[in-house]
């Protein structure tokens, strides 16, 4: 089955979907994204996504592209001409097409592109064994609040994870604080049972995910803080991990040479993940 995608008003194969060579993400990535995980044929926190998506566009004075019913029909009919049943939907907007300048065009209409795919879940032995994240200065600028396709370090931090045979990288600030992933927030616990993540500001991407454990964590009665870490106090950790729609919680066992507890996935990430896909596979689902 051919993939479809949608691309400013319109469903067409993949290989055709294409925008203009003026469309001003691909100039001055002058846009913004989101990611959906699709769970067992539903949409997973939907709704925070979509929240999060307006404010994004709202911070770069970008206009919505039509209205959020309009917006959840179109993700539901590329799912459905996707078949769709586990995978994410990626979508992205951007201010539109214009003349190339760098002021905001005057009547420029903002693009809207979607896609869909399928993707495959860690295998159990991956989870239990967990994944190595390199650390790196964060290079980024002071905006990292707002989901832009400005990826740039993200993209050559992810690189030189994997040159370095590592799953992720974590950028650390000027403080040598962990300020989150390349695409991914980051979690330690410490020796004494305490969850912690960065609190969310203009350094990192508020995940909705990030927030959907905080939720979780608070009903599973753990005790967690939403505060800086530094690479030091998290390659002491008993616990590390990242979260993201795609990640969901997926444990660190390395970071740089130090080896995190004792090497295979800890307790509090493992039941927070359990507790993450029961939440997927309910109270966090939209039809
Ligand atoms: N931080 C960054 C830089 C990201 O790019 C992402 C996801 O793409 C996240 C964190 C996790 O966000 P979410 O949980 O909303 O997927």
């Amino acid at each position: 089955m051919s993939r479809i995608a949608y691309v400013n008003g319109r469903y067409v194969p993949h290989a055709d979907a294409a925008v203009h060579v003026e469309d001003r993400g691909y100039q001055f990535a002058d846009g913004v994204y989101e990611v959906v995980l699709v769970y067992d044929g539903a949409m997973v926190d939907e709704l925070p996504h979509l929240d999060r998506l307006d404010r994004s566009l709202g911070e770069l004075r970008i206009a919505q592209p039509m209205t959020r019913p309009a917006l959840r029909s179109v993700m539901r009919e590329l799912l459905r001409r996707n078949r769709i049943r586990t995978g994410l939907i990626y979508m992205q907007v951007t201010r539109g097409v214009a003349r190339r300048d760098h002021p905001f065009p005057k009547n420029a209409e903002p693009a809207l592109v979607m896609t869909a795919k399928r993707i495959a879940l860690p295998a159990a032995a991956a989870i239990e064994n967990g994944v190595k994240v390199i650390s790196i200065r964060d290079i980024r600028w002071e905006r990292c609040d707002i989901k832009t396709v400005a990826l740039l370090p993200n993209v050559l931090g992810k690189q030189q994870a994997r040159e370095a045979g590592a799953h992720e990288a974590w950028q650390v600030d000027d403080a040598g604080c962990v300020t989150e992933g390349t695409s991914t927030n980051a979690w330690i616990v410490t020796k004494d049972g305490e969850l912690i993540t960065r609190s969310a500001n203009q350094s990192i991407l508020n995940g909705i995910t990030r927030l959907s454990l905080l939720r979780l964590a608070e009903q599973e009665g753990l005790r967690f803080v939403e505060r800086s870490f530094t690479l030091e106090e998290a390659k002491q950790a008993r616990e590390a991990f990242i979260s993201s729609a795609t990640a969901f919680v997926t444990p660190v066992t390395q970071i740089d040479d130090a080896v995190i507890g004792n090497g295979k996935a800890g307790s509090v990430g493992l039941g927070l993940r359990r507790a993450y896909l029961d939440y997927a596979a309910g109270a966090g689902r939209t039809a």
